[in-house]
């Protein structure tokens, strides 16, 4: 490896737009010899090979240089996948009793194995929301330290539910009644280094006594944690399942809505104007037959059927109002769905069913992403001075959704986490945990 790698030929999706870039070219910093972590250039192919040196710092030779020339076959480079809703400790089946199979300490180490396996899959950052937080913090600070490698986690820490409420006897949950209580609640996650907060704000799918059309915080309760939230200059985003609360947590300055079972058309072009991302974790209701095999209650099951048609149209309203939608999973986002992971289905399906356009759904899971985790300084697009987070795929996905799945290439920060590309001289080479496939692997309980 040289000190700047020159990928050309290739088509480019930058984010930035929605145009791809036919003949493009990108110039990353190599992270394992220069310790930076930057894209020098995205764009347009210079008109010949001798004006890339002009891109490049004075004085590099091309000794310095890896040239990475994919012209043979069809390939696009494309910003890394963000997938926006994650419990990196989900433990399927859902049951409604407070089983905690794994204890924190080992909890911890199921939490880096699983966020190692999506950036196998090329998600190359992840928001947590909502888990025993100290696990996924801890992670996060080692991969932040470099400790260990892997996705960039924006932390909500441990969730916040009122007694009864959805998901209040999931180990980490932590049940507060009454704003004075969740107050202090908002202020234990903020104390432990939480990113946002999570309120469990509705009924959701889970629960056996729980509908979707229950509001289960009162509006006191809300207010009191945006404030302490926001004045604290951290977002607040919320499990919503149904138009009322929806619509009540909007007007109250909610700054993300989770699922969204129920969205009326007033109430998405309220989120619209008031510019709240959406994360519509469509594979929830729509991974059936993968819930079914895990053992996942009928309860749960049955709930999850009725609220697959109003899911779908709260998207497409969602989508027709303008409001920003993000890939979200619920699901792990290198869970095995329909032949591909989650993330990918996640994206094919607002495409599928919801009626975005490929290449709005790719913004969804990059752009907007990165915007709804404030991290889009960084990261999300493909432009200079960004960090290199990247993936490349065969084919084009934003005229194809589904070439997102032939996945040939995951970068995250200017290092290599794999590549099957036929020019690489090191195939399937790799940095990550030793024993985890290079797609990311099955949902396994470890
Ligand atoms: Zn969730």
């Amino acid at each position: 490896m040289q000190d700047f790698t020159i990928i050309k030929n290739i088509r480019i999706i930058t984010g930035i737009d929605d145009m791809a870039i036919e003949n493009g070219a990108m110039i990353i910093m190599n992270r394992d010899r220069i310790e930076e972590d930057r894209i020098l250039y995205c764009g347009s192919a210079p008109e010949d090979d001798s004006a890339y040196l002009k891109l490049l710092p004075p004085g590099t030779s091309e000794n310095d240089i890896t040239v990475m020339d994919l012209s043979e076959g069809s390939f696009t480079l494309l910003p890394g996948l963000i997938n926006t809703h994650v419990h990196l400790d989900l433990d399927l089946p859902y049951l409604s009793y407070k089983a905690d199979p794994w204890g924190d300490a080992y909890r911890t180490l199921v939490v880096y194995r699983r966020a190692a396996e999506a950036l196998m899959c090329g998600v190359t950052a992840l928001r947590g929301v909502g888990i025993v937080g100290e696990c996924e913090l801890a992670v996060r600070k080692a991969f932040e330290n470099e400790m260990l490698f892997g996705p960039r986690i924006i932390s909500c820490g441990s969730p916040l539910s009122p007694t009864g409420g959805h998901g209040w006897l999931v180990p980490g949950t932590i049940v507060c009644d009454g704003k004075d209580e969740f107050i202090r609640g908002v202020r234990s996650q903020i104390a432990q280094g939480a990113d946002q907060i999570k309120l469990l704000y509705t009924g959701g799918l889970a629960g056996a006594y729980e509908g979707t059309y229950d509001i289960q915080m009162t509006a006191e309760e809300i207010a009191a944690c945006l404030e302490v939230a926001h004045r604290n200059g951290k977002k607040v985003t919320a499990h919503l399942s149904n138009d009322r609360a929806i619509r009540e947590a909007v007007e109250l300055g909610i700054d993300c809505v989770e699922h969204a079972y129920s969205l009326s058309e007033a109430t998405a072009e309220r989120m619209a104007k008031k510019g709240v991302y959406y994360s519509a974790t469509l594979c929830v209701s729509h991974s059936n037959d993968y819930m079914r095999r895990l053992g996942v209650p009928d309860y749960t099951l049955k709930k999850q059927e009725e609220a697959a048609k109003g899911h779908l149209e709260s998207c497409r309203r969602a989508a027709a109002a303008g409001v920003k939608i993000c890939t979200g999973t619920d699901l792990l986002p290198s869970d095995p769905i329909d032949g591909t992971n989650a993330t990918v289905r996640e994206a094919e399906l607002l495409v599928e069913d919801a009626g975005l356009s490929p290449m709005e759904a790719i913004i969804a899971a990059t752009r907007n992403g990165a915007e709804l985790l404030g991290i889009d300084d960084v990261t999300g697009t493909l432009e200079s001075g960004k960090s290199g987070d990247f993936i490349i795929v065969e084919g084009k996905p934003d005229e194809k959704i589904r070439d997102l799945r032939n996945l040939r290439l995951v970068s995250r920060g200017c290092r290599l986490v794999w590549s099957s590309l036929p020019v690489m001289d090191r195939n399937n080479y790799r940095i990550t945990a030793p024993g985890i496939e290079l797609g990311g692997g099955v949902f396994k309980k470890w």
